[in-house]
């Protein structure tokens, strides 16, 4: 057990929130936002320390309760939602076990000699097409024939796993962070332009989804000489 403590203490895998302590816990939020007559239900996931990720589910709670109330439906529903963030946040422990399960899942294992950089182009592509709160199919699609082209053993089933799992994939931005002192130059410039050429398949590059890939960029800790350079940034 304590051999196992050890190991989950060398692994580099700091909290993308505070840099500080290492990655200790996962958990989702669900929320949901009033638009009127409609609504709209999401989940956020968070990994990182207990008390980075506690800190997270009380904004998000907080956030809800200033913002959720805006339709009939939700407002029936915010106020348990509130309630459930409330109490997750005050309970959440540390688990070895779940973080361990979510970081092999997202190819970012503990052991980084096991890392698998396929896997984390499924992870990163499927928090790209989910970034902006909808599935598109359009955007799956790119994912897979532009996935086959950059990595040799793209597997359109593994993708569709995390697709499908998505309630718990956390935010693109902070999984970028998570790789910054992770994966080495190559690695980021290969995932990079793989997100970058999703991003455009579409013929433009959207403002937000510009604004998006620099901050990817940024928290991954690249050169963006480097980028421009390529003509990737532009
Ligand atoms: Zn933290």
């Amino acid at each position: 057990m304590s051999q196992e403590t050890q190991n989950q203490n060398d692994i580099g895998h700091s909290c993308p929130y505070c840099g500080d302590k290492n990655i200790e816990t996962i958990a989702t939020a669900p929320y949901v936002r009033g638009f009127l007559l409609a609504y709209q239900m999401g989940y956020k996931s968070f990994i990182g320390c207990v008390s980075c990720v506690r800190k997270k589910l009380f904004g998000e709670a907080g956030l809800s309760a200033l913002v959720g109330w805006f339709s009939i439906t939700s407002l029936i529903i915010n106020p348990f939602l509130i309630i459930y963030n409330l109490f997750q946040g005050a309970f959440l422990k540390s688990n070895p076990a779940k973080v361990k399960a979510k970081l092999n899942e997202m190819g970012i294992p503990l052991n980084p000699a096991e890392v698998n950089l396929t896997q984390i182009g499924y992870t990163l592509a499927a928090a790209m097409v989910l970034a902006d709160g909808k599935v598109e199919a359009e955007e799956i699609k790119a994912a897979e024939v532009i996935g086959e082209k950059i990595f040799d053993d793209f597997d359109e089933a593994a993708f569709h796993v995390l697709l499908k799992g998505h309630r718990e994939l956390p935010d693109i931005t902070d999984i970028a962070r998570m790789l910054k002192d992770y994966l080495d130059d190559d690695g980021k410039k290969t995932l990079f332009k793989y997100l970058l050429a999703i991003a455009k398949s579409d013929g433009t590059i959207a403002p937000e989804e510009k604004a998006l890939l620099v901050l990817v960029a940024q928290n991954m800790g690249m050169d963006m000489n480097l980028l421009k350079a390529d003509g990737a940034a532009s």
